[in-house]
């Protein structure tokens, strides 16, 4: 299969891109190459490497809007855990379908996602295009959660060859998760080479915990136990010391950045990018699940992080929004281990088109600002991941289909 983007603009300038397979093959003006498929960008379409979502729940979008303005120990016990514990593989699919929608349609490509039925959610995330890196949660409290089932999903998922999805092991936290089973997830992930996906030090809670507990910071605890290298993906990591920002640049590890949940969940206290940036640290962005943010756009995250930060260390030339695109393309792609973020000859084709004469982008001074302050997913025209076209002109196959199921999906949890 190929495919020729006729007159784009990259970085300024009118080009033709030619991809082939899965991979973008050449870029350059006038190609004269035959392809299977042809889109044209008719001088006012700009691409951009898809945008990396590097920490969700997406499943969890069956739930949006459902606990919302309430302290996080109600929303959680008297009214997400309820409904988790009644969702069955035909709610996480049609949940996975919507997710992967929304996320299409704001010009995500790739996400990394950490939930329960991991064998349904490849299911809906195959037939959606995407490519996506998908993990069980470990978790002490739920059956589902066990070493036992984990590793049966394993098995079944490990014989599924596929170029779009990967997975990863998912402890979900040094407060739900034992040492015991910290250890065996970090041993897990050694011995099958996956991506180890946590949450860590979301909250001043959990490290006022995990001090009485372990008698030390949970990055320390971490690195105690040998958990922390740079195939782990801690997301959130708001509550650090200095000691702690001294481990986590010695593993080299990736860090993810959730400025929209860490706001609404009020976890006071603001991601240190100012003492992350310029380390061995890899900062990459994402939404968190859709319960807590409450979408899965980017565009808006990329906002919300960047100006959080300028207002933090009062300086309006902090987390600039070239800085900021960063966090959601290339550094997203390098904690996931895939040859993305970048349109460049031999990366893998995955593309976005943005429609430059949407009014939030005009009237055209600088094309990163506007996609970073000013517009949001919607400007997004046709997205192309793998070397497959997943939208065109804003159409995505079976979108009132996904978008009835699922609605139909959730009223029926809340009504069980
Ligand atoms: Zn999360």
């Amino acid at each position: 299969m190929s495919l020729l983007l006729k007159n784009v603009i990259l970085k300024g300038k009118k080009v033709d891109i030619f991809i082939e397979g899965n991979r973008i093959k050449r870029i350059g003006k006038n190609l004269n190459l035959k392809a299977n498929e042809k889109i044209d960008g008719k001088k006012e379409k700009a691409v951009l490497p898809g945008l990396i979502n590097c920490h969700t729940h997406a499943a969890m979008i069956l739930f949006r809007g459902y606990g919302d303005d309430l302290p996080l120990k109600d929303c959680l016990e008297k009214k997400i855990w309820l409904l988790e514990t009644k969702l069955n593989k035909e709610d996480i699919y049609w949940a996975v379908k919507l997710a992967c929608l929304e996320m299409i349609k704001s010009g995500t490509t790739t996400f990394n996602d950490m939930y329960w039925y991991v064998d349904t959610a490849f299911e809906a995330l195959e037939e959606m295009g995407m490519r996506g890196v998908i993990g069980p949660v470990v978790l002490d409290s739920f059956a589902i959660g066990q070493k036992k089932e984990i590793e049966r999903v394993w098995r079944t998922l490990k014989k599924e060859k596929t170029e779009t999805i990967s997975f990863s092991i998912c402890p979900h936290s040094i407060y739900t998760v034992s040492e015991e089973n910290l250890i065996w997830a970090k041993n897990f992930s050694k011995k099958n080479n996956l991506i180890l996906h946590t949450h860590l030090s979301e909250t001043e809670k959990e490290v006022k915990d995990c001090l009485k507990k372990y008698k030390m910071r949970p990055v320390e605890f971490l690195d105690k136990i040998g958990f922390l290298n740079k195939n782990c993906i801690l997301s959130h990591s708001v509550w650090l010391s200095d000691k702690e920002i001294s481990i986590l640049t010695k593993r080299k590890v990736n860090v993810v950045y959730n400025p929209c949940s860490n706001l609404k969940l009020a976890v006071g206290e603001i991601f240190p990018y100012k003492k992350l940036k310029g380390k061995n640290i890899n900062i990459c962005l994402g939404t968190d699940g859709p319960a807590s943010n409450n979408n899965l756009d980017l565009f808006e995250e990329m906002k919300f992080g960047s100006l959080l930060q300028k207002h933090k260390e009062k300086d309006p030339t902090m987390a600039k929004a070239s800085e900021a695109l960063k966090w959601a393309t290339i550094n997203g792609a390098k904690a996931l281990r895939i040859n993305a973020g970048k349109i460049k000859e031999g990366k893998l084709a995955d593309l976005i088109l943005i429609e430059l004469n949407r009014i939030s982008l005009l009237p055209s001074h600088n094309l990163i600002s506007d996609l970073v302050y000013s517009a949001t997913g919607d400007c997004v025209s046709d997205v192309i991941c793998n070397g497959k076209i997943l939208m065109k002109d804003r159409n995505i196959k079976e979108e009132e289909k996904i978008k009835k199921e699922a609605t139909k999906r959730a009223k029926l949890l809340i009504r069980k």
